[in-house]
Formats: structure tokens, C-alpha cells, sequence
């Protein structure tokens, strides 16, 4: 697929939270006479923020999948495939059966979860961090009529910083609702008492919140290894934590694409100017979970930095319009 001049093409990649936000505003903007194009490996769009409520059996996975396909109805092409490569310097992307070339390039890649970093992590914890462990933790959870439940955060980077202490919230209520709360221990650890990216105050409402649900809560706890025989999290100085039912979160890193390519080069995602959201590559922009900004892994952030970047890339292909500045508010 190559591109024609006059006529842009603007490739996204990704199509959750970012992606699809940025493609479909583009898509709307620019009318038949650019190209939109964005691909994701899935045929679906996920709204993974409800995986907490299909953990509780609140939602299920159709409920909360959408077909990427209806943005054609909006000007997008959507092309269901693995990314395998991006190679800025020949502006083209590699697909599994074919190569695009773009004229803009928008990575929403969003980050990949990474059980293999913690020791034991893949045979012991049931998280709702994916849809596949998520449905396997509904079913544990319903089954679960007593004993202990450790909550907890790895070191790093990871999808939505607050939603661990919402699942310990969430988790107590579910245990109230079927008269079981006092059967069960809930526990808490993670290394920083505030979820990164956030601001400071939340720590003390969110701290004071668990402890009212009796919830216990252990900082500076870092996780070293799992051991799923003996059910421990094992931490750094011998700190220990034994559990029945282990709910934590899977280290996450960028795209392992992102890496091989050479795009991303920190734990946390692509270099960005701060502003304008444009990498070190001209015309390759980087948004949502991917991109290394200074503000939480969410999908509000996503949504609001896609939104500024699709208008000020439409401004910059139309000439019409005014760019506007990207201002983040998270919580
Ligand atoms: C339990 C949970 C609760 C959350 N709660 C909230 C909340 O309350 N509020 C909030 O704002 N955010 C929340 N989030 C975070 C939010 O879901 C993410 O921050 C958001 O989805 C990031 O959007 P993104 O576009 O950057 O990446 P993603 O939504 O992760 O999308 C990335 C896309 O890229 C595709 N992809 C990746 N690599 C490839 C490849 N090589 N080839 C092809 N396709 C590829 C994936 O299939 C995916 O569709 C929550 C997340 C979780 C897990």
C-alpha cells in the first residue's frame, strides 16, 4: 500500500482507548480525501476498564467488546493484523502479509502485560488485568467462600494506576453482598502508597478507605518472587505475604514491536515532547499508554491526548482551524 501525494494517509496503530479515539476524529475531519488507516491485531475493541465488573460477574466479555469494523462507517480502514515492524526512517509499517507506507504514523500500542518479569507470577495470580485471567478470577472468586486475599501492584508501569485499590474496594462489597466478609481477609501491598502519575493527594482518602473496610495495607512492599506451592508473594528483606487467592497486577512493558523497532526505549513507553506529542521522528506521534508522558496509564489520558492530536493534525493537513494545546487533568 503506497501512499499518492496531495492525499495523506494517516496510519494509526492500535485500536483501543487512543486509537480508536484519534482514527475516528480523523476519520470525521478529513473525509473521503485522506486516507485513515488503523490496525490492531484484535477484531474487536476491548473496554478494558469494565474488566473489573466482569471479575465480579457485573458484565460479560460481549458487553464490553465492540467490532472495530463499525469505524469504516466513519472513513477508517481497519486492518485486522500483527504489527511486526515500524521503520520510521523509510515511513513504512510492516504487517504480517503486506507493508503500509504513511504520511503521519499515531502509535497507540498501549503497553503488554509481562508475567515472566516476577518468578512464580504466571501459575499463581488471577488478575483482572487481562480478559482471559479475568474470567478465570470470576470463576475463583464465586467458589471462594473463605480465607485470605492478597491485592497487589508489581514495580513499574502498569494499566491504571488507581484501579488495583478500586479491586480491593470492590472485592470487599462483592464479600459483603453475599454475607461472607468476615470469612475473608483482604490485603493490600505495593511498593508507593499514591498510584503513579496521580497526584498526591489521593493517598490519604485512599488509605483512610481501606482501612475502613478493613482492609490492610502494606507499603514499601516489593515483590521479589511467587511461590505457588507454598502460596507466598515473596518480598525484599524476607517480607513475606501468604494468601489463598492472589489478585496482582502483571508487570507491563512497551510493545515488544515498540522495542524491536527501536520506538520505545524506556520502561515507560516512547519519548515525547510533552506538547505536541510528536516523537523524535518527524510525522510519528505517540499517544496513550505507549507514550512516556508525565501522567497516568489511563485510558482518560489516551482519549484526551488523541482528541488534541487529531485536531491538530487535521488542522496541519487542511490548513483550516487553529492547533489548540494539550492540557491533561487526570483525577
Ligand atoms: C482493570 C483495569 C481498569 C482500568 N480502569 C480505568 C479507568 O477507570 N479509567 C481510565 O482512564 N483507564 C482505566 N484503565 C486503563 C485503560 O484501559 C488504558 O489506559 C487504555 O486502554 C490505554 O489506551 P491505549 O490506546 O494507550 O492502549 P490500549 O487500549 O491497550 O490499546 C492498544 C491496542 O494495541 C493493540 N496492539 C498492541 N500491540 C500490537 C501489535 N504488535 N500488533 C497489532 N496490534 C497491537 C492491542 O491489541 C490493543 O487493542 C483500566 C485498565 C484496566 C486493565
Amino acid at each position: 500500500m503506497a501512499s499518492s501525494r496531495g492525499r495523506k494517509r494517516i496510519v494509526v496503530l492500535g485500536g483501543g482507548c487512543g486509537g480508536v479515539v484519534a482514527a475516528t476524529h480523523l476519520g470525521r475531519k478529513l473525509g473521503a480525501d485522506h486516507d485513515v488507516v488503523l490496525v490492531d491485531r484484535q477484531a474487536n475493541h476491548i473496554f478494558m476498564p469494565a474488566f473489573l465488573f466482569l471479575m465480579l460477574g457485573e458484565r460479560r466479555p460481549q458487553d464490553i467488546s465492540r467490532s472495530l469494523s463499525r469505524l469504516q462507517k466513519r472513513n477508517v480502514k481497519v486492518v485486522q493484523s500483527e504489527i511486526v515492524g515500524i521503520d520510521p526512517s523509510h515511513q513504512e509499517v510492516t504487517l504480517q502479509k503486506e507493508k503500509i507506507n504513511y504520511d503521519y504514523l499515531i502509535v497507540s500500542l498501549g503497553l503488554q502485560t509481562r508475567p515472566d518479569l516476577v518468578p512464580g507470577f504466571a501459575e499463581a495470580s488471577l488478575h483482572p488485568w487481562e480478559m482471559e485471567t479475568a474470567l478465570r478470577l470470576r470463576e475463583a472468586l464465586a467458589n471462594f467462600r473463605a480465607g485470605r486475599i492478597v491485592v497487589g501492584v508489581p514495580l513499574g508501569p502498569y494499566r491504571c494506576p488507581p484501579a488495583p485499590y478500586e479491586a480491593q474496594w470492590m472485592l470487599d462489597g462483592y464479600f459483603r453482598q453475599r454475607g461472607i466478609r468476615d470469612r475473608v481477609e483482604i490485603e493490600y501491598f505495593t511498593r508507593d502508597a499514591e498510584p503513579a502519575g496521580e497526584a498526591h493527594d489521593p493517598v490519604v482518602w485512599m488509605d483512610t478507605e481501606s482501612k475502613q473496610r478493613n482492609i490492610k495495607q502494606n507499603y514499601e512492599f516489593v515483590v521479589r518472587s511467587i511461590d505457588p506451592e507454598k502460596k507466598l508473594v515473596k518480598g525484599l528483606y524476607n517480607y513475606n505475604l501468604s494468601y489463598d487467592l492472589l489478585v496482582m497486577v502483571p508487570p507491563h512493558r512497551p510493545a515488544q514491536v515498540l522495542l524491536d523497532s527501536g520506538l520505545a526505549d524506556t520502561e515507560t513507553g516512547i519519548r515525547v515532547d510533552y506538547n505536541t506529542l510528536q516523537t523524535k521522528w518527524e510525522n510519528v506521534y505517540a499517544i496513550g499508554d505507549c507514550a512516556d508522558m508525565p501522567a497516568s496509564k489511563a485510558g482518560g489520558v489516551a482519549h484526551q491526548e488523541a482528541d488534541v492530536l487529531a485536531h491538530n493534525l487535521a488542522v496541519e493537513i487542511t490548513g483550516k482551524g487553529r492547533p489548540v494545546d494539550l492540557w491533561l487533568h487526570t483525577i
